[in-house]
């Protein structure tokens, strides 16, 4: 006799994190599958979230996350009501579906993006819509707009996208915007929005409360390098975000990742060299691949798509046997975070024999 499960599990993949990194030849480890920041956290943040020990280990942390909430509110101009925490934006994602969907509605996506979106909707309950990417590997927002269907709910728009790095240009964002009925929620899912240099590129804040049905998705993991403390956010409008909290977790920010974020924020300036730093060392490599061959998708994020299609095996085997880890799609290419010099020193090296 098996136990029960419930109809539908069956097509739904368990989410796969990036691999851990293989020992190259001379040691080096690099683990460039989940664009993470590769520099270790700040010293003040670190002594502030030491400084919450041993107090955040036996007690609950604040349920209503005020203290930070009130810094996030603060900084984008919005108000605590507005502003709801997961354990990293991907929770707050599915909060976000579980709150506005029903069995059958529609959630769309664009396709290839970040491989949580279709585990979340399924396990909601609801159908996955995926819109193909452009020829540029770029959100095709049009084609978006053309798939709204009277079942649609919610739309995730992945700006810069992962795993492509693309981002998507204002004035076809705001077409969008002009088409979604005010009933549809657009998530502007901005993991990576500190790296994005691109000069026409949207910010979901700038929408917020101009459109009633705007959310925009931050999280601390990426450019504040807290991936391990699993503190992300929403900002949406208050009716929403009621619901969200109806729908999420009790407790499932720790203390030690609010007190993390706190400082984070507090040390935004310190952080910037870092996100600076990693934008030049992308640059970097954008023009050392371009100058070995190497077809390489313009990034606005902190990783690479490599759309290496029908070589890819031979790619991901290189890297591999280089030590380093990094998202492999078979068939199609691979995402390489981009990590400390060094590491991205050898991913140039495994692309220039790859390329000769
Ligand atoms: N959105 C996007 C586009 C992502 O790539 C990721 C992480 N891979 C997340 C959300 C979730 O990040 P976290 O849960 O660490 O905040």
């Amino acid at each position: 006799m098996s136990l029960p499960s419930r109809p539908g599990l069956e097509h739904v993949a368990a989410y796969r994190p990036g691999k851990p990194a293989p020992v190259g030849p001379d040691g080096l480890s690099a683990k460039l599958s989940s664009n993470e920041n590769p520099y270790d956290p700040l010293p003040s943040v670190a002594a502030r979230v030491q400084a919450c020990l041993p107090a955040a280990i036996n007690r609950y942390p604040d349920h209503g996350a005020v203290a930070i909430g009130e810094a996030v509110a603060a900084r984008f101009g919005v108000k605590y009501e507005n502003v709801v925490f997961g354990s990293g934006s991907v929770e707050v994602a599915g909060q976000i579906i579980h709150a506005v969907t029903g069995p059958g509605d529609e959630v769309m996506f664009a396709w290839r993006s970040f491989e949580a979106y279709p585990i979340l909707v399924r396990v909601a309950g609801a159908v996955p819509v995926e819109v193909p990417l452009d020829a540029h590997a770029r959100h095709d927002l049009a084609a978006m707009a053309d798939a709204i269907t009277d079942r649609t709910r919610l739309i995730f728009v992945c700006n810069p996208n992962n795993p492509t790095g693309t981002v998507v240009d204002r004035a076809d964002f705001e077409r969008l915007l002009a088409r979604v009925p005010e009933n549809v929620v657009v998530v502007v899912d901005e993991a990576y929005t500190h790296f994005d240099r691109g000069a026409e590129s949207p910010r979901g804040i700038e929408y917020f409360g101009k459109f009633p049905n705007v959310v925009v998705l931050h999280t601390f993991s990426k450019a504040y390098g807290l991936a391990g403390l699993r503190v992300g956010y929403a900002i949406a409008p208050v009716a929403l975000a009621d619901d969200l909290r109806k729908v999420s977790i009790p407790f499932a920010v720790s203390a030690l990742a609010q007190e993390g974020a706190l400082a984070s924020l507090e040390a935004e300036g310190e952080l910037q060299e870092r996100v600076d730093q990693l934008v030049a060392e992308r640059e970097r490599m954008e023009a050392k691949l371009a100058d070995l061959g190497v077809a390489c998708v313009p990034s606005q994020a902190n990783f690479v798509w490599l759309p290496a299609n029908e070589r890819s095996d031979e790619l991901a085997e290189l890297f591999a046997a280089r030590g380093i880890s990094v998202r492999y799609f078979p068939g199609d290419g691979m995402r390489i975070s981009i990590g400390l010099p060094a590491e991205n020193d050898a991913v140039l090296e495994v692309a220039a024999k790859f390329a000769a």
